[in-house]
Order: C-alpha cells, then structure tokens, then sequence
C-alpha cells in the first residue's frame, strides 16, 4: 500500500506535502518523495525539482535546507510500502517525475495495475525504456505515446489502457490532476483552503482526510470512481476544477479492508467516518460471540492489539453491555511505537523478540482473568501465535480471541500487502472438512480457548450502503470473488509495489 498527497497554490508546498505525507505515514514506511512545481525566473516555465529517499518521512526529509530548494507553488508526494526485493531499489522510489515531448510529467501511485506486464510488454517491443521496475511507470510511457494534445488527455488516454486500482496525484507543467479508477478500490480526497484576502483556493488531494487536518485544510468531498480531476491556474480563482470521465465500471469496488485495517480511525474514506465504521465491527463482533462470563466474574475483560483494534474493541465493549454481557475495556497490551516495518533486529532475531519489541503485557490486568482479545485480522497469523504465548506469561483463566473481520482466504491483487494463498494462515488448514473445523484447527495452532471471526455478512452490515449500487466493496481477500480480471501473470500473485 501507498499515501500520495498533492498541493496546488500554496507558497510552501513542499512543507505542506512534507505535513500531509507525515499523516499518511502509516500507509507506506519504505521510502517516501516529494516532486515540487516551481517557476524558474531565468528559464521563464516551471521546471520541476524532487527529493526521495528510502525510509520514514522524517529520516528522509530530516534536512531542513532540503526545503529551501524545494521551492515552488504546487508538489505531489508518495510513501511507499512494499514487500521484499526488487521493490526495495531506490529507482522503483515515487513520485515518478520525467520529460516528454509536452514537458514535465510526475506521477504518485496508491493501488496496483492487474495489466502492468502485458502493457509493459507491448511498449518494450515498441522501444520503450524502462526505468524502473514498478507497475505505475506504464502510465506516464502510454501517455507519452499519445497523440492528444493536451496533458489531460494523454492521462485520459493512458488510464483508458490500464486495469486495476489507481489513485493517482500527478502533475504535468503547471497543472496538478488527480484520478481514481472506476471501480474506485483506494481512497482519494479532495481539500480546499481559501484565502480571506484574495479569495484564491488553494487545493489539496490525498489518499486520507487526516492529511488535510495536519494543514487545517477542509475537506471538500471524494474524487469520483473514474473520476479524473484538473487543477489549473483557472480553478484557484473560479474553485471549480475541471472533471473528466472514463467509462464506468459495471460495479464498484471499494477496498473493504481499508476500513478494517489499514485506514487511520480519524479519517474520511469513501465519504464516511472510519472510527465509526470500526465501532460497528466490533458491535457486530460482540452480538455475534457467544462467550459468556464465568461465574464469579463482573465483567469480562476486553483487550485489543492496538492500535489498528482499539476502535473495534470499543465498539465490542459498548454493545456488549448493551446485550447484558458485562464487558471492561482495559488496556493489556503496550505498544512500543518507535518499531517500524524497517525495524532491523541485530542478531538473529527470533520471531519472538520481533514481537516482544512491539508489544509487553500489563499482568495485572490480565492475571486471572477471562479475557477477550480483539485483533482486526490474522493474515499469517504469527502475530496471533506470538501474542498469546506473551498473554499466557500474565496467567490469565481463559483466553478468547475475536477477529474483527472473516478469515483471509485470498491473496489481493489490487495493492494491499497480502501473501500468495500459501502464506495466508487459512491455507495450512485448506483440507479440513468445512469452515468450522478449518476455525477448529486455527484456534488449536493460536492456542487460545475459542477462536470468533466476524461473519462476512457482519462486515457487510458494519459498513455504509451506496445508493444505487448492487456491489459496492471489493471482498476478494474474503471470499475470492475478484472484481477486476488479473491480466498479469495468469493470476498468480507476485511482488506487490504498493
Ligand atoms: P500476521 O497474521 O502475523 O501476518 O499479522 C496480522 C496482523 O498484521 C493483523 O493483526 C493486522 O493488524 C496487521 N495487518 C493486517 N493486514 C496487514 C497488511 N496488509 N500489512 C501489514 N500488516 C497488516
């Protein structure tokens, strides 16, 4: 997974985009970039000046005569997530920014194209050159190739050729443009400041509304599935950017797990509220489990694996003692929060230490007592198994574990950070009879005395409906059903850039 983030009309938007990628850090933390749009006085155009680098936003920008260079009216920017080898070389690094025959072109990509391969084939055989060896750099060679005239319109033309998901922020010369794919599976807000003194709009695109906070900027609404979105000189002075459209997709597919996992609680996406959404999975959870207090116990104790379940675990807390389950939210897990993804152990660090690094247990909130932990996933379930080994050293009476969303049985094809089917833990049980023994044997491997997953039509009810729409979210990780074809390598997952 990725963050972009794109500022248009501001006096120091390195600075902004620097503030906005901050926010999005917990979308990607495996390098980030910033390309800013400045006038050259002595050239008379806008050239384009960047920065990028391999690590959190902060290392990579911990220079502050970095932004003194990176001076200019308008900037896009990219956290980058991604798993393993040739992703991590410094040329696969966002945003993208090149020269063609209209000028200057910069791109930042949150999603995965399905078609990237063919595409890239099809343009290697025409004589294109590769730079890197990321999906998104298709776009920007498709729209070089075209023979409109207008930067928008080779966008427009290049965007017709991909599949899969796309939330792009992209600059080209003097004009900032946005766009979503037409299923809509990734986030993609539009934010908007005004100038008391001189009326002008400043705009503001990102993945995530808690970008636009940071800057106390407003959040204005989406960009559309198949939306692409131009902002121009023009557009800070009438505050009306243009729109244009691909065609529409038969259904949407809005990411499903961004909702239950990878979205910040205090963020907009897909036009409402995730704190909110996350609170109706775990009332969901609560009026589907069916543990009961032991005897002798007021309440039951409710732990989550924070951060990314604290918000579930309320919602489970507040419900349950609504359904006269007496339920305590108490804190049982600390999080070490200084334990990134690009942690590095020296040593030979043991899956254990990985886990202990992150998380230590209170005992005298958990000794003796019947606890309900709450995680919002298992994807390889080493973090479960981890987890209770250390809540066992508390010596509570019993511990129940309760999932937040339904086994990932699928790997996904459309930018979120899911093994091949192999290494999803539901496939170590793929033989078992039907789903309640396969849950059987996944509760035996935690080593936890019952194992609840939210039902998929518990998920379905804990998240808005779309007027006028039959199929809303993508569930492909839960239930295989894929919306958009994987043209790439028959399906088969491979190394996922972002
Ligand atoms: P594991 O089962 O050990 O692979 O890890 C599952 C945990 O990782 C869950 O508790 C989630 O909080 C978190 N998680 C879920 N999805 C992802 C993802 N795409 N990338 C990174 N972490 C994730």
């Amino acid at each position: 997974m990725c963050g972009v983030f794109g500022v248009y009309n501001s006096k120091t938007p390195a600075e902004d985009t620097f503030y906005g990628l901050y926010s999005l850090q917990h979308r990607g933390q495996e390098a980030a970039g910033i390309v800013v749009a400045g006038y050259d006085e002595d050239k008379k155009k806008t050239v384009y000046r960047q920065h990028k680098g391999m690590g959190l936003v902060a290392e990579v920008f911990k220079d502050e005569e970095l932004f003194d260079k990176l001076h200019g009216y308008a900037a896009i920017g990219h956290n980058r997530y991604s798993t393993t080898g040739a992703s991590k070389s410094a040329s696969n690094i966002q945003p993208f920014s090149l020269i063609y025959r209209s000028g200057n072109l910069a791109i930042a990509h949150n999603g995965n194209l399905t078609n990237s391969q063919v595409l890239r084939k099809e343009l290697t055989e025409k004589g294109v050159i590769f730079h890197a060896s990321s999906d998104t750099e298709v776009i920007p060679h498709l729209a070089a190739l075209s023979r409109e005239k207008e930067p928008v319109h080779q966008i427009y033309h290049a965007l017709r050729q991909v599949e899969g998901a796309f939330s792009l922020v992209m600059m080209a010369n003097d004009q900032l443009i946005a766009a979503r794919d037409p299923y809509g599976v990734r986030p993609l807000a539009l934010g908007m400041k005004i100038d008391p003194d001189t009326n002008e709009a400043s705009y503001y695109i990102a993945s995530e509304t808690c970008a636009f906070d940071i800057l106390s900027v407003d959040y204005v609404r989406d960009i559309e599935p198949g939306e692409i979105l131009l902002i121009d000189k023009i557009s800070t002075r009438t505050h009306k950017p243009k729109s244009l459209f691909l065609p529409p997709s038969k259904r949407k597919a809005r990411c499903i797990f961004e909702y239950v996992y990878f979205a910040r609680p205090d963020s907009t996406i897909f036009q409402h509220s995730v704190d909110k959404i996350r609170r109706n999975l775990g009332k969901n959870l609560a009026r589907e489990s069916t543990v009961q207090q032991n005897n002798g116990d007021k309440h039951l104790i409710v732990a989550s694996v924070p951060d990314s379940s604290n918000t579930a675990a309320l919602g489970f807390v507040r419900e349950s003692n609504k359904i006269n389950r007496p339920a305590r939210f108490e804190h049982g897990l600390i999080r070490n929060h200084y334990v990134g993804r690009t942690f590095i152990q020296p040593g030979k660090a043991s899956r254990e230490i990985k886990v202990r690094s992150k998380y230590n247990i209170i005992r005298g909130v958990l000794q003796n007592r019947q606890i309900i932990l709450i995680d919002d996933s298992i994807v390889r379930g080493t973090t479960a198994r981890m987890l209770i080994k250390l809540i066992r050293e508390a010596d509570p009476k019993e511990i129940h574990l309760h999932i937040s969303s339904p086994p990932i049985t699928n790997p996904c094809f459309y930018g979120m950070d899911f093994p091949t089917k192999g290494q999803l833990l539901t496939n170590m049980f793929d033989g078992a009879e039907n789903e309640q023994e396969e849950i059987e044997s996944i509760r035996k491997y935690i080593g936890v005395e019952s194992l609840k997953y939210l039902s998929l039509q518990g998920l379905l009810n804990s998240v808005p409906k779309f007027e006028n729409e039959t199929c809303s979210y993508c569930t492909a990780c839960f239930t295989g059903d894929y919306p958009i074809t994987v043209a790439d390598n028959k399906g088969e997952k491979e190394e996922c850039e972002c």
